[in-house]
């Protein structure tokens, strides 16, 4: 399986990094080796002094497809769930800087988290309501309907690069208030304020 990742597609999250909004989505993989086993803290790694955490809803491809049409893009995927896309921040600024790919800053080794999956007929998708929490403190509060596109806009543009198979997981960018992880931090995810997974970060 493959994990695309979609990147700013939130404005206020591209206002926070003083980013350009873009034309297109931003997209970028990680390899399934990134995924953080379940029930396992995350480890900083020792080759970033800045990480940051992204929390953004997820969507599990159900079947292959290539090409996909917006208008159908909703019959490839059944279920949805919630990850954070770990992000060495300082590692993905030099490569920024030097116009070079990103993966040393967001492929790594757990740098996927991955909550358990929901069937999606349980959930509004225009405005589904996903929320980060720091030591029981809000730190991120999104909404998808402040998407600048859309899930079944996101499986259209990125099947037109890659072909999307079965269990297939796609990220679709995160909304304002990232920030860094500490030691001993604690980081959990909610759908609709319930709790779907909790991270301990060592
Ligand atoms: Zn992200």
């Amino acid at each position: 399986m493959k994990i695309i990742c979609i990147g700013r597609n939130y404005a206020k999250h591209i206002e926070e990094l003083a980013n350009e909004k873009p034309e297109n989505p931003v997209v970028f993989l990680k390899p399934d080796s990134a995924i953080l086993a379940k029930r396992m803290p995350f480890f900083i790694p020792p080759f970033s002094d800045d990480i940051h955490y992204e929390v953004e809803v997820l969507v599990k491809i159900n079947k292959v497809g290539k090409h996909i049409a917006t208008k159908f893009a909703h019959k490839y995927y059944d279920e949805i769930g919630l990850g954070i896309d770990f992000t060495a921040r300082d590692v993905q600024a030099q490569c920024k800087a030097k116009g070079l790919p990103w993966e040393k800053a967001k492929a790594f080794d757990g740098s996927a988290v991955i909550s358990e999956f929901y069937p999606k007929e349980n959930y509004n998708l225009e405005a589904l309501s996903f929320q980060l929490l720091k030591n029981d403190a809000v730190v991120q509060d999104g909404n998808t309907n402040a998407m600048l596109w859309k899930i079944d806009e996101l499986i259209s543009y990125v099947s037109q690069y890659f072909t999307l198979k079965k269990g297939d997981i796609i990220f679709t960018g995160t909304p304002a208030g990232v920030g860094k992880v500490l030691e001993n931090d604690v980081l959990v995810g909610a759908i609709e304020n319930k709790e779907v997974f909790r991270i301990k970060v060592k």
